[in-house]
């Protein structure tokens, strides 16, 4: 993060210096350029001005510009096109003038201009042409660097404030990353402090999440440690009493009156376990298909109706009435979590209900499926009702265990209800009953 935010603040500094340069380097050749042009015009004017090419006429020879004047050089052609008279060369050695841009101009406007890249490469001339009265042209010319060789002529020094720039920026991008990233570091030392606030306020959507994440993971772990521990509880009630009760077996210390009876409590024992593990095991399995799409097409009364065949059995021991109205109607989801769902709140009904109870099972098709699975039973207290979906929480313990129930069975069902996105709404009254709905 330091590395590079430190290499962008002089990747930066570096673009900014080279368009600088660039942009300076063009604005100034410009003015530079428009210099030269304005001189040579003054000078042209100013020799126009004097009438001395008119006065020698053709005598050429008495021109005499022998001035220091060698970065101007004057050039009078005449009227067809012929060199009359150069201060660098002789007159003769130059060809005829008359197809020269700035010439043919002068001709037609009164004036005209150009400039021409010079033999040697870095340099440019700068000619300005001008009608003299009598016809003739005058014309003055000069050589100045070209914008390459400026801007070459600048490389040493562009480099160095290149290089100055440079250290500024890693000194300064380094003394900033430093400042930018101090409170962040103390933010994350610091992350389970709630009431602090982020340094910057950007960072408190992720200051936020960032908590909010800590805390989920932390009440996890609770979660999942009182789990165990409530597991290994669970588990040592019934191990205990197999243990005691085969140990009394063993040293002959039980009659045979009794024998059957501690035989069959071993039995109870084991089989209270097994249904322990298997929901344990099943819990662990929900816990990893969260995120599960069901595609199996479940028709509900026909899953509801195999449930009740299974479980009449248990409802006739208590003597309960199994009451079921519905119609057949199709929803998405898995058939054996559907199974697991009813068989867990029809096995409740029957479970906490009075001797001679009904349990009346229900299942409505339309926009939103449900399922109502409602008994006359015992009933939840209010302040309870949020709680019996908390694994191994139970409201008669007693009569939980003596049931064969495991404090497991509507945690199970609870997560098989977020598994398909449905809902599930408890209703209930002590002494009069309840009600569990499930809508899809
Ligand atoms: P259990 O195996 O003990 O039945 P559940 O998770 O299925 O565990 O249910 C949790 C607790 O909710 C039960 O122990 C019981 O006290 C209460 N409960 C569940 N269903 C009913 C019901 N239909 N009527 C009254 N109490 C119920």
């Amino acid at each position: 993060m330091k590395k590079k935010i430190n290499t962008r603040l002089v990747g930066i500094a570096i673009m900014a210096v080279v368009a600088t340069v660039i942009s300076i380097t063009i604005v100034y050749y410009g003015f530079f350029e428009r210099q030269i042009r304005s001189d040579l015009e003054i000078s042209a004017k100013l020799l126009k001005d004097t009438h001395y090419f008119e006065s020698v006429n053709v005598d050429t020879d008495t021109i005499d510009l022998s001035t220091d004047m060698d970065e101007l050089r004057v050039t009078w052609i005449g009227s067809d096109g012929t060199v009359l008279y150069d201060n660098d060369a002789s007159p003769e050695e130059l060809s005829n003038h008359a197809n020269r841009p700035e010439i043919q101009e002068a001709f037609t406007k009164g004036s005209g201009e150009s400039v021409r890249r010079s033999d040697t490469m870095n340099m440019n001339t700068f000619y300005y042409a001008i009608l003299l009265d009598n016809g003739t042209v005058l014309r003055v010319a000069t050589e100045a660097e070209n914008i390459q060789s400026i801007f070459f002529a600048a490389l040493p020094i562009i480099l160095f404030i290149t290089l100055v720039i440079l250290v500024v920026c890693v000194i300064f991008s380094h003394l900033l990353t430093r400042q930018l990233i101090a409170p962040i570091e103390t933010m994350a030392k610091n992350i389970e402090d709630m009431g602090a606030t982020p340094p910057y306020r950007e960072l408190v959507p992720f200051a936020n999440m960032i908590r909010q994440q800590h805390t989920d993971i932390l009440s996890a772990a609770k979660m999942r440690q009182d789990f165990t521990a409530n597991v290994s509880h669970e588990l040592k009630t019934p191990l205990t009493a197999i243990s005691g009760y085969a140990e009394l077996i063993q040293n002959h210390m039980v009659d045979e009156a009794q024998h059957d009876h501690f035989i069959a409590e071993i039995r109870k024992n084991t089989e209270r376990l097994l249904s322990l593990i298997n929901d344990i095991i099943r819990l662990s399995e929900l816990d990893r298909n969260e995120d599960v799409e069901f595609y199996d097409v479940v028709d509900l009364y026909d899953v509801v109706s195999e449930c009740i065949e299974g479980l009449e059995i248990a409802a006739e021991r208590r003597n309960i009435t199994l009451s079921f109205e519905g119609e057949h109607f199709n929803i998405h989801g898995n058939r054996e979590m559907m199974r697991e769902l009813v068989d867990n709140l029809v096995q409740n009904a029957i479970r906490y209900n009075n001797e001679g109870g009904t349990v009346w099972i229900s299942v409505v098709g339309g926009v939103s499926p449900t399922l109502i699975v409602r008994d006359n039973g015992i009933g939840i207290p209010a302040d309870e009702q949020e709680r019996i979906f908390e694994r191994f929480y139970r409201v008669d313990k007693s009569r939980s265990r003596e049931t064969g129930g495991t404090g497991l069975g509507l945690a199970i069902v609870k997560h098989i209800v977020e598994i398909h996105h449905a809902k599930i709404q408890v209703n209930s009254t002590v002494g009069e009953g309840t009600e569990m709905k499930v809508t899809y």
